[in-house]
């Protein structure tokens, strides 16, 4: 079966980057949230917790479930608990759901800075205060989220002080003790002083952190995926392989089948076009469960950084990880 290796030697490198960025392991939540970007939420929250680290955030409660064991600190993004819990806190994204919030939940306010996708606005943010407290949720954190971290715009900036504005209103209405938190990977890169309680890291963790603004290079990729060969053939010049026959050997060759297809997270866009880190060629279309590559080896290293994959997928990293499924076995190495 393929299987994925996580190499916890550049997940370390690329959490001490953080680290050295916030001064302080406790001020990093690590974003395990969708399987921890496919790498495996349990075997990340293994290795972060190895490391140090003490807060997580994930997308649901089911996740939040699954490591809660490992952290003090869990922020869920989207999901409304039937009863509050201790380490978990979650999120505010609309002013009319506050109600459907347990008494005593310990919830985080996001705030719409401008992006407007999730969040309550400035102008929504004192009515949603006093519907926080008239329904005695406990409010902990205030944050917000960019848009264009990664881009060299005047976006972060305007952003920035939207969330300074945000931050006085709270101060204002008497609000000393909320905590506040804003920056994902690409945010964190352009501070040179991170001076809030927290950072919100996904895809610098992982090392495939990629930006017009700042150097990229120091950070590691953690994951990579190998596949096993089904079957191996020889072919004669001229004879096409797989689905359509779309590619047509030029020369007589030894060629293999490998147990990675579409279904298992092989975008199927990188058909005919796409070589391994080794130098294999992609042959023809990648099939459900299986794709073919001018090789003869056991076994093949497919990728070992999702953002060159993600070239010839014609989409970004993020999707490249997420898109592997969660039966694929990972193994720290
Ligand atoms: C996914 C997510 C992050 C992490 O973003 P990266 O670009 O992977 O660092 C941070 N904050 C929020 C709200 C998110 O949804």
């Amino acid at each position: 079966m393929a299987y994925i290796t996580l190499n916890k030697k550049h997940f370390f490198n690329n959490l001490d980057i953080i680290a050295d960025k916030t001064k302080s392991k406790d001020k990093i939540a690590v974003v395990l949230k969708d399987n921890a970007y496919g790498h495996g939420i349990l075997e990340v929250a293994t290795m972060a917790k190895e490391y140090g680290i003490t807060k997580a955030v994930v997308r649901c409660i089911p996740e939040a479930k699954m490591i809660e064991e490992f952290f003090e600190y869990v922020l869920v993004l989207a999901d409304i608990p039937q009863i509050s819990s201790d380490k978990i806190r979650y999120t505010i994204n609309d002013i009319n759901k506050i109600d459907k919030f347990p008494k005593n939940t310990k919830v985080e306010l996001k705030i719409d800075t401008g992006m407007h996708r999730n969040g309550v606005s400035l102008d929504e943010l004192p009515d949603a205060l006093e519907a926080i407290k008239n329904k005695n949720l406990k409010l902990e954190a205030a944050f917000t989220h960019h848009r264009s971290a990664d881009e060299l715009t005047s976006e972060w900036f305007w952003q920035n002080e939207n969330f300074e504005k945000a931050k006085k209103i709270l101060k204002d209405l008497g609000y000393e003790n909320v905590r506040f938190h804003s920056s994902n990977s690409a945010s964190t890169m352009r501070h040179s002083n991170i001076d809030e309680d927290m950072v919100r890291v996904g895809i610098a963790i992982y090392g495939c952190l990629e930006s017009e603004v700042f150097d990229t290079d120091t950070f590691k990729p953690v994951l990579s995926l190998w596949a096993q060969k089904n079957s191996q053939r020889k072919v004669i010049k001229g004879q096409r392989v797989g689905y359509g026959g779309i590619c047509t050997l030029d020369e007589n060759s030894v060629i293999s089948n490998y147990d990675f297809g579409y279904a298992d997270g092989f975008h199927r866009l990188c058909s005919n076009n796409y070589t391994t880190p080794n130098g294999e060629k992609l042959l023809g279309r990648i099939s459900m469960d299986n794709s073919s590559f001018l090789s003869d080896a056991d076994e093949l290293l497919i990728f070992d950084d999702a953002r060159i994959m993600a070239k010839s997928a014609k989409t970004f990293s993020y999707e490249v990880l997420t898109s592997l499924k969660h039966y694929i076995k990972r193994k720290i190495i």
